[in-house]
């Protein structure tokens, strides 16, 4: 039977299920601000967004569809702001895994040859995150065939400007304060060193 909560259940946004437990990302994340981190200040984006577009041409829109169309729009900001970060948080999560790191392979391995290297890579995305300045977020994008580090502050997202993400860090303060306080350099490192997930990038460079 269908009944009206499992309509509405359909409609909402979830909030992601972690694919790894609370504790799995340590010790470069603790479990403690995963959980701070993915049960607070994630989960309060999906409800601020549930909240903001109930009732409203939005209601039952795919995130990525409500992100696109309140980008740059001030009348939209308030929507766009929660809509955007419940996006990328959710994007973020998946670009992390324990014992993550290492070398890609396959495709996308021959794309970072082109970019100049693994070594290379990793250092503009190390760069990009320290210099973001205030909160934002560290992105791997695909754009025409080639691959490109780039950052965006606050809420902003790479696919609103056409290009591909495919994988993120988030250089908010509330992503490492509790375990690096200001220093960011040393989350980066040992974030995009230990935790990284290839394998998303690499799916999200194959579905493009
Ligand atoms: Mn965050």
């Amino acid at each position: 039977m269908t009944t009206l909560a499992a309509l509405e259940t359909a409609t909402r946004h979830a909030l992601l299920r972690l694919p790894y437990p609370e504790d799995a990302l340590a010790p470069i994340i603790s479990a403690r601000t995963v959980a701070l981190h993915h049960g607070k200040h994630h989960k309060a984006y999906v409800d601020k967004t549930n909240e903001l577009v109930s009732g409203t041409e939005f209601e039952g829109q795919a995130l990525e569809r409500i992100v696109m169309a309140t980008a740059g729009k001030p009348e939209h900001r308030k929507l766009f702001n929660n809509a955007g970060q419940a996006w990328n948080h959710a994007f973020y999560w998946r670009s992390l895994k324990p014992r993550g790191g290492g070398a890609p392979t396959g495709a996308l391995a021959s794309k970072i040859e082109a970019f100049g290297g693994l070594e290379t890579l990793k250092k503009k995305l190390a760069t990009a995150g320290a210099e973001q300045f205030g909160s934002g977020w560290a992105w791997l994008i695909a754009q025409g065939g080639e691959l490109k580090v780039v950052s965006t502050p606050n809420a902003e997202a790479p696919f609103t400007k056409g290009q591909t993400p495919l994988l993120t860090i988030d250089v908010w303060e509330h992503a490492y304060y509790v375990d690096y306080q200001n220093r960011r350099a040393d989350y980066l490192q040992a974030v995009i060193d230990k935790l990284l997930n290839w394998d998303f990038a690499a799916d999200n460079l194959a579905r493009g």
